[in-house]
């Protein structure tokens, strides 16, 4: 049995897997028990990694392509061919300072920290992620708050808890979480879930309050309304840790200096969030509002909530879902609390890397442009207009468990500058698996799944801080078994590389003589001739720098990494509760609360801001406290009594993932059906049957799928699942035949595109026996493709939900037809641009230097 880490959802949940010693084969994977996130349990994406291992389908040796890209040919090369190459072109760029035109375009990180140390070392702003796709919008709302952006809720202990969206069947984190929730509910908890869609956790919860998209922030203050009124706040912790002082000063000039003024002024602000009010905006009624915010008040220090994607990531002002939601923490003192909520960064822990290299200083506007200077993360899709713009161009990017052409909005314009070659000149992919974007590739590479490859994580499921492991499994069963490899590709299957070794050796081949300064942060340190290896590399940190492992490996008689090799993860600390209320680890950095010097928060002022002079600063006066912004689709504007409805297209399904599952036939098995989920009431006004074609009209496009009369959704909004509807362009390759459709990808004219199913999923021949007995037959439909780019202009976030017209089928539509105008595509995007208020703010600056941002640069390389 070797332990390895889940790769198939953030949570890094731990693995166990079972090795047959006859065979020397992986027959299975378990939960691992001395995990201290997972506890030995996972969903069932977890034990679906054997099907990953085994898959058929996947890529076993590096490919090339060998015709126009897109074309469909490639040939063999040999990773030394392929690191020569993709090695020589960046040094080139390096060299030849155009830094700039490297880029590391990231999906699932399934890591931490070893890519920022990577592009450090080359010395390039190029780190790209998905984040604005998926969790900027909530991350902003808490930054603003605590400068901590993430929530990290001790659902196991909480009273009452508040789920904004379907966290616990779905969610981040979703094993670890649904597992603490369901303790605290057998303790006695209560449960509400917001979301317009009855999902599984709804289904689960003594509340469900199905809102209208977009209009939750509005909820939350009607709520903060009433605890003001009730007067269940805590004011002793509102006193000392809310900057009240300058937020009277700012926003209440001509009040008294005093803490009561503050609330006055707060009762004052909120006082047109009344429950009628609410309860129309809104969408529910004032019984619920009442009972939820009494639950609320009862809960007091035990109330524990979370948000992450839905709202926050589908709606114009969506971050301010997270920061009312917050609000609510703020005024019951649940911050930091044993069953209270508190800032992710207390429940991660993060070792030191080996030889860290110091910060770059350079800035990329094609990932940071000077419109978003408060966007949450890059605002990586806008990446085909900014380049059809002219602001850039990439000469070396690198797609990593990352498929933007099938996940990004407006796909087409992804396909569009990912076939010209002036604007992209190298694509590289990194991926186990074909995808829609990887067909683009100049190179497809493969890298290991999470039985494959070395990673190390942290995450804030709970109150404590612990560190996975993940480790290639044949490589440590048969070094246990006395075997030795130089590379974990020895052990791996085919030619499947892994990451860590892959960055190792690339950074050897951009600087093979060392004269670039990149090549001595990768040497051995025992042997500066080659690359460091994996043990000496993962052996210093868990030597160095894991506080409690060196102790708890001796008590077992084995070194630090023999320990995390047998166990795979090792537990830091535990009941984290208000590191706020510390002393500081350096009085230099301290907040001096009532005399006192504590830890405080990451804000510029170190305590809870209500009111945000980074915003005000920055253009948002009006933003930067707590409000309500009126959403892109909120229900006022639509013609409901016409065809006009509001679609939620992100909603996961708990049993895959994103576009990473089409490689495991179980998870497909148990789901592989993409329906539009329709109210009655709106399926009789439209006309719409159950299996009926409906054709659902965007902004730039239009898609088919099939209507399902649901009353888990609520009228006036439609909503269907993002991960269906994967495609491949050949019958036999190209991408996973368990999940996808054959499609042609037909241009029109000019900038006008047309997806067209030719077959769904069929049986297929092939190594896997049970590729012959495939059931399943809908592959669903990419709703993406048919998505204008909506970046919120102050967090960057993609607001995902659109405002549909629905009617059925016409004459000539087929069922997964997608179709296209780029040009449109561009017209939104301009029309979106209008909304930002661009940088420098008053300091000359391109963004406040004490908000956090990927790879972060020196202070001088923010200076526009
Ligand atoms: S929640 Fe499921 S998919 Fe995510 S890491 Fe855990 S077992 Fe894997």
């Amino acid at each position: 049995m070797v332990p390895t880490t889940c790769f198939n959802c953030e949570s890094a949940c731990g693995l166990l897997a079972y090795v047959d010693k006859d065979t020397g084969e992986i027959r299975r994977f378990e939960g691992n028990p001395a995990h201290p996130g997972s506890r030995g349990r996972n969903c069932a994406k977890g034990p679906a990694t054997i099907n990953q291992v085994n898959d058929p389908e996947r890529i076993l040796y590096p490919m090339r392509r060998k015709g126009k890209r897109g074309s469909g040919e490639w040939e063999r090369v040999t990773w030394e061919d392929a690191l020569a190459d993709i090695g020589g072109r960046i040094g080139k760029a390096i060299r030849e300072n155009r830094h700039d035109e490297i880029m590391y375009h990231v999906g699932r990180p399934g890591e931490d920290g070893f890519m920022d140390r990577t592009l450090k070392a080359w010395g390039v702003d190029g780190h790209n992620s998905h984040t604005n796709i998926c969790s900027s919008g909530a991350r902003l709302g808490y930054a603003m708050w605590s400068g901590h952006d993430r929530p990290s809720p001790d659902f196991a202990n909480a009273r009452f808890i508040l789920l904004l969206s379907s966290h616990l069947e779905t969610g981040h984190y979703f094993n670890p979480h649904a597992q603490r929730i369901m303790e605290a509910k057998r303790s006695g908890a209560k449960l509400c879930t917001i979301d317009p869609r009855l999902s599984n956790t709804a289904s689960m919860s003594d509340y469900w309050l199905s809102t209208w998209p977009g209009t939750e922030a509005g909820l939350f203050l009607a709520i903060a309304r009433l605890l003001l009124e009730w007067d269940t706040i805590d004011h002793e912790f509102v006193r000392r840790w809310v900057n009240w002082e300058t937020s009277l000063e700012k926003r209440f000039p001509d009040r008294d200096r005093t803490y009561e003024s503050f609330i006055e002024g707060l009762k004052e602000t909120y006082a047109d969030y009344t429950l009628e009010w609410a309860a129309e905006e809104c969408g529910v009624s004032i019984d619920q509002i009442v009972e939820v915010a009494r639950e609320i008040a009862d809960a007091g220090h035990q109330f524990a909530s979370h948000t992450w994607r839905s709202t926050g990531s589908g709606n114009l002002g969506g971050w301010q879902a997270a920061r009312t939601l917050q609000f609510l923490h703020v005024l019951t003192g649940s911050v930091g609390t044993k069953g209270g909520l508190s800032p992710s960064a207390w429940g991660k822990f993060k070792p030191e890397h080996w030889n860290t290299p110091p910060p770059h200083s350079r800035w990329n506007e094609l990932l940071w442009p000077i419109e978003y200077p408060l966007a949450h993360h890059e605002m990586s899709f806008l990446l085909p207009h900014l380049l059809k713009q002219g602001r850039g161009k990439l000469d070396v990017y690198f797609t990593r468990v990352y498929n933007p052409i099938w996940t990004n909005p407006d796909g087409f314009s992804w396909l569009e500058v990912l076939t010209n070659e002036e604007m992209v000149g190298l694509h590289v992919a990194l991926t186990p698996t074909w995808s829609e974007t990887a067909w683009y590739a100049d190179y497809v590479l493969p890298m290991g799944v999470s039985a494959e490859r070395h990673d190390t994580h942290s995450y804030e499921t709970h109150a404590a801080q612990w560190l996975g492991f993940r480790q290639p499994v044949l490589r440590v069963a048969g070094e246990r078994d006395g075997k030795t490899f130089n590379r974990t590709y020895e052990a791996n299957p085919g030619e499947v590389w892994e990451e860590t070794e892959f960055w190792f050796d690339l950074s050897f081949h951009i600087d093979p003589d060392g004269s670039l300064g990149i090549r001595k942060w990768f040497e051995s340190p025992n042997d500066p001739s080659r690359p460091v290896s994996v043990d000496e590399y993962y052996g210093w940190m868990f030597e160095n720098s894991v506080p409690g492992l060196p102790e708890a490996a001796q008590k077992e008689g084995l070194d630090p990494l023999g320990f995390m090799r047998k166990y795979g993860a090792f537990e830091v600390e535990r009941d984290i509760y208000e590191v706020h209320e510390r002393p500081p680890a350096d009085p230099r950095n301290g907040v001096s609360i009532d005399g006192e010097l504590k830890t405080g928060f990451k804000t510029p002022s170190q305590k809870l801001e209500w009111y945000s002079e980074t915003m005000d600063d920055w253009g948002w006066g009006e933003e930067a406290i707590p409000t309500y912004l009126k959403s892109h689709v909120n229900w006022r504007d639509l013609d409901l009594g016409g065809n006009e409805r509001i679609l939620l297209p992100i909603f996961r399904l708990p049993t895959l993932i994103h576009t990473r599952s089409g490689n495991a036939k179980y998870l497909y098995e148990i789901s592989h059906g993409h329906p539009l989920w329709v109210n009655p009431v709106d399926a009789d006004a439209l006309g719409f049957e159950t299996g009926e074609m409906v054709r659902i009209t965007t902004d730039i496009g239009w898609f088919v799928m099939r209507a399902w009369r649901t009353e888990g959704i609520r009228p006036g909004v439609v909503a269907a699942s993002h991960h269906m509807g994967r495609w491949r362009q050949e019958d036999k390759t190209g991408n996973e035949r368990w999940s996808s459709a054959l499609v042609n990808i037909d241009q029109l004219g000019d900038g006008k595109w047309r997806l067209r199913q030719l077959k769904g999923i069929e049986p297929f021949e092939s190594d896997d026996p049970d590729s012959s007995r495939i059931w399943w037959k809908d592959p669903g439909v990419n709703q993406n493709l048919a998505f204008p780019v909506h970046p919120d202009p102050v967090s960057g976030m993609h607001a995902w939900h659109q405002r549909v017209t629905l009617t059925t089928a016409q004459e000539g539509d087929q069922y997964g037809d997608v179709v296209v105008d780029t040009a449109k595509s561009t017209q939104v995007f301009e029309k979106w641009l209008e909304m930002t208020k661009p940088g420098p703010g008053p300091d000359g600056n391109r963004r406040p230097l004490w908000l956090d941002r990927p790879v972060k640069p020196t202070p001088d390389a923010y200076r526009y």
